[in-house]
């Protein structure tokens, strides 16, 4: 044994002992196969199902022209919820690659019923998405797009104004933050496409909403959206 794999040997169970691999829910310790929530953890997901017809105050707000025909969310939280801490890990903790899994699932739960040929991640403003290394938006859709093999498209949407977050504004204060962020750029790439427009977590719809109002431009264009969690 060279001394390369001697290293990566040992590495595993060092690895394991400095960064021990928990529940991002629970705080549990996982067990082998388990990847960032517990079975349990999994098992409770607060998943999203479309008899529940949670988020049809946000499709309502929206004018016919441009309301989205479906809304897919993998799971709802509240602020109380431990499973919030799902989305701080994608956006806080640099956990990128949960974005990915859990676009995958939630990609499995659109099999067969979504109807969107191409899809556009909601974009990040340069700088921001310089210094968190990713947008979790696209890591969200790679993970759909490996389901679905529906095209992802990241250069349509683009942000021309870095905002400030979100977080701890009223509805009122999120539409004014967000007014006039976004530009379209060569619209006629997704003319007459239906297009899935996926954010990591929907709670008012206002950055959605202003995507969709600058998307509308590009002709005969139909929508869904798709976003990991919807807020309570
Ligand atoms: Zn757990």
């Amino acid at each position: 044994m060279n001394l390369f794999s001697r290293f990566k040997v040992l590495w595993g169970p060092l690895a394991e002992l400095l960064y021990p691999r928990v529940c991002l829910v629970c705080g549990e310790s996982l067990l082998r196969g388990e990847q960032y929530l517990c079975t349990a953890c999994l098992a409770d997901l607060p998943f999203v199902y479309p008899q529940q017809h949670i988020g049809e105050h946000i499709l309502s707000q929206w004018e016919d022209a441009y309301r989205p025909q479906q809304l897919y969310s993998l799971f709802y939280y509240n602020k109380y919820s431990p499973y919030k801490q799902l989305i701080y890990a994608i956006k806080y903790r640099s956990f990128r690659d949960l974005g990915n899994y859990l676009g995958t699932m939630l990609g499995e739960r659109m099999e067969g019923v979504c109807k969107a040929d191409c899809i556009v991640p909601v974009p990040l403003h340069p700088k921001r998405e310089r210094k968190r290394g990713f947008n979790q938006a696209l890591e969200i859709a790679k993970g759909i797009n490996e389901v679905l093999k529906i095209d992802i498209c990241g250069d349509v949407l683009c942000r021309v104004r870095n905002n400030a977050s979100q977080t701890g504004k009223n509805a009122g204060e999120r539409l004014k933050n967000v007014e006039h962020i976004f530009e379209l750029r060569h619209p006629e790439k997704l003319a007459g496409r239906h297009i899935l427009l996926v954010d990591d977590v929907i709670t008012t719809g206002a950055t959605i909403g202003e995507c969709l109002r600058v998307l509308c431009d590009i002709e005969q264009a139909s929508f869904s959206l798709a976003c990991l969690a919807l807020t309570l």
